[in-house]
């Protein structure tokens, strides 16, 4: 080995040759992966000793070749994860990523834009911007008048949610924090509601237990009326109410709330409205059922995650709030060391948002979009609508309890032919049994404020078609027969 100073050292970059034999291996992998994914098991059963016992021969020591490496990394990754490509993956709103997002991922990793500040990296920040405004105005927002950031995942959307409601308010709150607001600010969620609120009250110093739960409806919608009468008690009571969240579209059931009805509520009583649509909020894409978030466009700040229905690889959350300034005034600091111009008028995601070293991470929806255009994600998205309901229609006909009400495409059910079919083993038998054999994949969950067991099915993936969704009806009703003669 040479210690000539004046070449670079080539264990990091790999010399040309070398490089020239991965790519190719890299690429093969890649679509190996997408033509090959719904050929398997849909998921392994997994077993924590044996997963780490693949990692023993990784002393770091004995360094391996790249092939070596990247043949390990390929392999362990075919046998041991929950494939959520695969076209039987009814599961939690984890997609198969787009093509042009994995395209858009390699290439953000190779150029590696820094978007920290918008001299460095002008046109990725400007693209993230550009995003912003055009899914902002599909949500009803005037996009001259509105502000937003691409975040990490709908965790941090959330979070943002609440601290730009906190600082919108009580001004004092960024620099004197919680002790300083004349009260114990409190927030409002229904029982539906995505948990990353209480992760929000935690960072936020608010602690858990500002987190209000208001009643639903029997559709399980919050309840505006019990949101109005949650809110007047808690002021009675010393309390400061901030925040009410709307989802749009739960986690659990796909449950949208009446966004006009609890905007009205937020209004009058000068709350923040937070519309969580991190899943469905895609549905404002498709022409047909876009009036499933009517109102939308009324609530302060809105959570979108593209990498849920929109299929962009994961993490690709994104926030909007129709106060242009709230963003700014919530995370801008001054520093010394960053290449920010003052007066130009540019937007520093350090200074926009939760994040300081900020990836590209829009490119993977704009590339994704750019291709398919909106008409091609409305026919995705009316598909994939569609295809639910005749899942809902298949399992109805088949016997099956149809717990939740949705235009959505989740379906949560029990099996309310027999005694014991909506008791938790029951169904968490069927969901394991399912699971298990590798077929398909199902979860369990419960839903309504008196958690009620059901089985879970989501259209998750572009993938899937009329024969899997008539399949899985099928593989249920057999296995539900199984669980009655055993
Ligand atoms: C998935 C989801 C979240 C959390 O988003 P992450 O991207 O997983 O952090 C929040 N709210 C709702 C309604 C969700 O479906």
């Amino acid at each position: 080995m040479s210690n000539d100073s004046r070449q670079a050292p080539p264990i990091l970059q790999l010399d040309p040759e070398t490089r020239a034999e991965l790519w190719p291996r890299v690429i093969e992998a890649v679509e190996a992966y997408i033509t090959g994914v719904g050929g398997g098991r849909v998921a392994t059963v997994p077993d924590p000793e044996q997963v780490r016992s693949l990692l023993s021969v990784f002393d770091f020591a004995q360094p391996v070749t790249p092939g070596a490496a990247v043949d390990f990394i390929v392999d362990g990754l075919w046998n041991n994860q929950t494939h959520t490509a695969h076209p039987w993956y009814f599961g939690l709103f984890n997609p198969a990523p787009t093509t042009m997002g994995i395209a858009a991922d390699t290439l953000v990793a190779a150029f590696n834009p820094q978007l920290a500040a918008w001299s460095h990296s002008p046109l990725a920040v400007e693209i993230e911007q550009h995003l912003i405004r055009a899914f902002g105005s599909r949500f009803g927002y005037d996009p001259a008048a509105m502000d937003g950031s691409f975040t990490t995942c709908g965790g941090e959307s959330n979070n943002t949610a609440l601290l730009v409601a906190l600082t919108h308010l009580y001004p004092d709150y960024r620099e004197k924090g919680v002790r300083a607001l004349p009260g114990q600010p409190v927030i409002y969620v229904s029982s539906e509601s995505h948990h990353t609120f209480l992760k929000a009250a935690q960072a936020s110093g608010l602690g858990t237990e500002a987190v209000h739960e208001v009643g639903v409806d029997t559709s399980l919608r919050m309840d505006a009326g019990a949101l109005r009468t949650r809110i007047s008690e808690d002021r009675a009571a010393g309390y400061l109410p901030v925040m009410a969240v709307a989802t749009a579209g739960t986690t659990s059931g796909g449950i949208v709330d009446p966004m006009a009805q609890l905007a009205d509520v937020a209004q009058e009583e000068g709350l923040w409205l937070h519309a969580d649509a991190a899943w469905g909020g895609a549905i404002a894409l498709a022409p047909e059922r876009a009036w499933v978030l009517d109102g939308i466009d009324r609530a302060d700040s809105i959570t979108f995650d593209a990498h849920k229905w929109l299929s962009a690889p994961m993490g690709a959350g994104m926030f909007f709030t129709r106060h242009p300034d709230i963003l700014t005034r919530t995370f801008a600091v001054n520093t010394p060391y960053m290449p920010i111009d003052p007066e130009a008028e540019t937007i520093n995601p350090a200074m926009h948002s939760m994040q300081w070293s900020h990836r590209f991470i829009g490119l993977k929806v704009f590339l994704a979009l750019a291709v398919a255009g909106w008409d091609g994600y409305a026919a995705v998205i009316e598909r994939q609508a569609m295809l639910g309901d005749r899942l809902r229609a298949g399992l109805a006909a088949d016997g099956w309890e149809i717990v939740n009400d949705t235009p959505l495409p989740v379906i949560c059910f029990a099996d309310s032919t027999s005694a014991e079919g909506t008791t938790v083993d029951y169904l968490k038998g069927i969901v394991d049994t399912v699971n298990d054999a590798g077929k398909a994949w199902i979860s369990f969950t419960r839903i309504g404020p008196d958690f009620r067991p059901v089985i879970r099915a989501c259209i998750s993936n572009y993938r899937t078609g009329p024969d899997e969704v008539d399949g899985l009806v099928r593989l249920l009703g057999e296995t539900r027969d199984g669980m009655r003669i055993g």
